[in-house]
């Protein structure tokens, strides 16, 4: 029996290249060995769950036992992966157990970032990155009613949309002075901002958290500008870092990312790195996407036929649906210029270069229904 190809992680990306490459080869042994509970689930439904009647139980489409027998493969679950030998082939087990690959595939994900704050309730802050978290998160939930939210980008948006409209009370701060300020120009920015006060969101913009404390049993964030924001229960986006440490540990090439070349190959033979924990040709790119893209190359790369990842466009839905909102924005390294039509019923917004080519673009409301007329205009993300 050969050794099997070992993937390290049960999130999409680890579940993208195992079913991929079982589709390839009926034969090849594919061992899972996940730090989790190592099911199957969408980590995407977990921000708008609440509205829509989810619960993590129901987000969990199957557990270990059954994903490894519909897909033909082991899972090892709830262990971590302390090491690995590049020379040896093989990782090492917190148990102690040392396993061998032919091929090794990094899907180890992000972390939240945990923001340096003082107060005697910075223990108690939730971040909501996996199914577990949200379990734990929907438990502490029960019973309480105002909700503060540190970070109004992707995520915190899509969880203040989802807690308004579930009936709680919900301030969110950001050291930016509109939502989804990376990703958004002003004018949409402002849109979305009165579409989600609207559902009764309270922003509190241009603010940074300085401390949280617990007084009484309930917590009190307080702001740079002295403001104090009273919660039941404080959660935490602010943005996520790649998981590089083990890679980094083995001798791997890490930057803001495990850095992978064309056919999410690592700086070693055999070992290769897909979604949130790896940095494709300088690239991290943490959404559904790329993992979708990247799970049917590194597959074919891994049955034998060496096969590079090409990115086209990949727009982003975000999940509020206080206001219905796509954006496909522009790389960091190029330049041009937004042009925006706003109007009662949306914003579009175009990012185009001095020859009015279409870099980028932010479509919301009624504007949503451009993007199928105009994603074929944007360059691919990855030729
Ligand atoms: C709330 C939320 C909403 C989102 N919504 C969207 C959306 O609408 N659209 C979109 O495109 N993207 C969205 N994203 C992003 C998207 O979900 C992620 O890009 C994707 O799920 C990442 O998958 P992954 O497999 O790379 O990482 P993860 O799902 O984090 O999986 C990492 C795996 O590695 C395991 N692991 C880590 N360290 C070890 C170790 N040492 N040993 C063994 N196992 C280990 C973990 O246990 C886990 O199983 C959202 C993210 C969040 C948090």
């Amino acid at each position: 029996m050969p050794d099997p190809v070992i993937i390290l992680g049960s999130g999409l990306a680890g579940y993208a290249v195992a079913r991929e490459l079982r589709k390839l080869d009926p034969q090849i042994p594919i061992m899972m060995v996940s730090a989790d509970h190592g099911g199957f689930y969408s980590k995407p439904m977990l921000s708008n769950a609440l509205t829509t009647g989810k619960t993590a139980d129901s987000i969990l489409n199957g557990d270990a036992d059954k994903m490894a027998s519909q897909l033909n493969i082991k899972i090892q679950a709830q262990v971590r992966v302390t090491a690995i030998d590049k020379s040896e082939r093989t990782i090492m087990l917190e148990n102690g157990e040392r396993l061998s690959y032919s091929q090794l595939v990094l899907a180890l994900g992000a972390d939240q970032i945990c923001l340096p704050l003082d107060g005697n309730g910075v223990d108690e802050i939730l971040t909501v990155n996996d199914l577990d978290d949200y379990r734990h998160f929907r438990e502490v939930l029960e019973g309480k009613k105002q909700i503060s939210i540190i970070g109004a980008g992707l995520i915190g948006c899509e969880f203040a949309n989802d807690l308004a409209g579930a009936g709680f009370e919900v301030n969110v701060l950001d050291i930016s002075n509109q939502p989804l300020g990376r990703l958004l120009p002003s004018e949409a920015g402002q849109f979305i901002q009165k579409k989600l006060e609207a559902v009764g969101v309270t922003f509190h913009f241009s603010s940074t958290a300085k401390s949280v404390d617990k007084v009484d049993g309930r917590m009190c964030v307080t702001l740079d500008s002295g403001q104090v924001l009273a919660a039941d229960l404080v959660l935490s986006s602010v943005g996520l870092r790649s998981r590089t440490q083990l890679a980094k540990d083995a001798g791997l090439t890490v930057n803001r990312g495990i850095v992978v070349n064309q056919l999410l190959q690592t700086s070693a033979e055999n070992i290769f790195a897909i979604g949130d924990c790896a940095e494709v040709k300088g690239k991290v790119l943490p959404f559904v996407m790329p993992i979708t893209h990247a799970g049917r190359a590194l597959a074919a790369t891994l049955s034998g036929n060496p096969t590079p990842v090409h990115y086209p466009a990949m727009p982003v839905m975000v999940k509020t649906s206080a206001c219905q909102t796509v954006v496909s924005p522009p790389d960091s390294d190029v330049s041009g210029t937004w042009q925006v039509e706003t109007s009662q019923e949306g914003v579009k917004a175009l990012f185009q270069d001095a020859d009015g080519n279409l870099l980028g673009y932010a479509l919301l409301g009624a504007a949503v229904k451009e993007k199928m007329a105009l994603t074929p205009q944007l360059p691919p993300v990855l030729k």
